[in-house]
């Protein structure tokens, strides 16, 4: 009998490092003439303070002036959980605020009457207007473009804590095998996967997509009651959120029996496809190319029709976020950038096929973060 040791994981990424964060932050902040940036519960409350706030209709918002110390907005009753979590120890100064009182004027308070002032992506709607009643004479944009230039440069420790991730995601698919058959519906191979998701490190399982047959040619299908039959292609594509916040997502494709050779024809041109884009990756070369590279050889074979997404997406605290592989963008790629390669070929009402590999942007060349074989597994 073998014991699995569990190896402890930090939850957290360093005072120090976040220290850090906050004021790279806070210097671009200043050099895109913005006077604060304003973040609310969310991955980018989570990557520059490590306080994971669950978002809630009481304003929470981490106010990071381009001039002066960052200092965090927070509901009293909140206050002992954002002192218990990183925030305490950075030394960031806590602003609470009763029951009875403005959140939104405490934080207009803090800031110039007629500045720029920058709200994170997802803040909700209403804390974003009424922060612009209790302010009305500030311009209000956006401040995705100055922390996802931050969050998409991973450092060394993120990235290994994605490779972490791509390994235990690894291991749930390594198992696939044992609850794929035919006979059984969609969502009972869905509920044995999300178990091992979990038994296999992960928090939260993100996402447990099982497309037997033509669900397969739908890419976001999630899970139905559909009785998986033999001689079917199976697209399984899940993801988790490990314990330090880093998300996984791997794409694999299965065949219950020996599939149609129609599937076989495109199967080969889709392997050749997102190999070639795995290849490609290198410092220097533009997101828009990576996704060239998988789709010129989709359109060669003359699918380039049934290829109807991106090729992929950036990862690390989101499992979906900056920089995106897609035709029109022309960031270039940088160590550190995390995303997916994931090229598909989807046959409406027959069958489809998707290959996903997380891949991380190396000194040199790409590396990925998946290992699990690529060829067709016929079950
Ligand atoms: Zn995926
Ligand atoms: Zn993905």
């Amino acid at each position: 009998v073998t014991e699995t040791i569990a190896v402890p994981v930090p939850h957290h990424p360093p005072v120090a490092d976040l220290a850090d964060r906050l004021a790279r932050a806070r210097a671009a902040a200043a050099a895109a003439d913005l006077d604060a940036l304003l973040v609310s519960p969310s991955a980018d409350l989570r990557y520059l303070t490590g306080y994971d706030a669950i978002p809630l209709e009481r304003l929470t918002c981490l106010v990071v002036q381009a001039q002066g110390d960052p200092v965090i907005v927070v509901p009293g009753l909140e206050k002992p959980a954002a002192l218990a979590s990183p925030i305490g120890d950075l030394g960031l100064e806590v602003l609470s605020w009763g029951e009875t009182d403005d959140p939104f004027h405490l934080v207009a308070s803090l800031l110039p009457e007629h500045g720029r002032t920058a709200v994170d992506n997802h803040m909700w709607a209403e804390k974003v207007l009424r922060l612009r009643d209790a302010l009305p004479g500030a311009t209000q944009v956006l401040a995705g473009p100055v922390l996802s230039g931050l969050r998409m440069r991973k450092t060394a420790d993120e990235v290994e804590a994605l490779r972490r991730a791509g390994a235990a995601i690894d291991r749930v698919h390594a198992q696939v095998h044992q609850w794929l058959r035919a006979g059984r519906t969609e969502r009972e191979v869905g509920r044995d996967i999300a178990e091992a998701i979990i038994a296999e490190g992960h928090v939260r399982v993100d996402f447990v997509i099982v497309g037997s047959g033509p669900n397969g040619a739908s890419p976001h299908h999630e899970l139905s009651d559909r009785v998986i039959q033999s001689g079917e292609p199976v697209v399984v594509d899940i993801g988790g959120t490990m314990p330090d916040g880093y998300c996984s997502d791997e794409t694999r494709t299965y065949s219950v029996g020996a599939p149609p050779q129609e599937f076989l024809d495109y199967y080969a041109v889709l392997q050749a496809a997102q190999a070639a884009a795995c290849d490609h990756v290198r410092p220097g070369v533009t997101c828009e190319s990576v996704d060239a590279a998988a789709r010129q050889i989709i359109a060669d074979a003359e699918y380039g029709d049934y290829f109807v997404h991106r090729t992929g997406h950036g990862i690390g605290l989101e499992s979906h976020e900056e920089p995106y592989i897609v035709a029109g963008n022309t960031e270039t790629l940088e160590p550190g950038m995390a995303f997916s390669v994931e090229p598909g070929i989807y046959l409406q009402g027959r069958h489809g096929a998707r290959i996903e590999d997380i891949l991380v942007c190396g000194p040199v060349e790409g590396e990925r973060l998946n290992l699990r074989p690529r060829e067709l597994v016929v079950l």
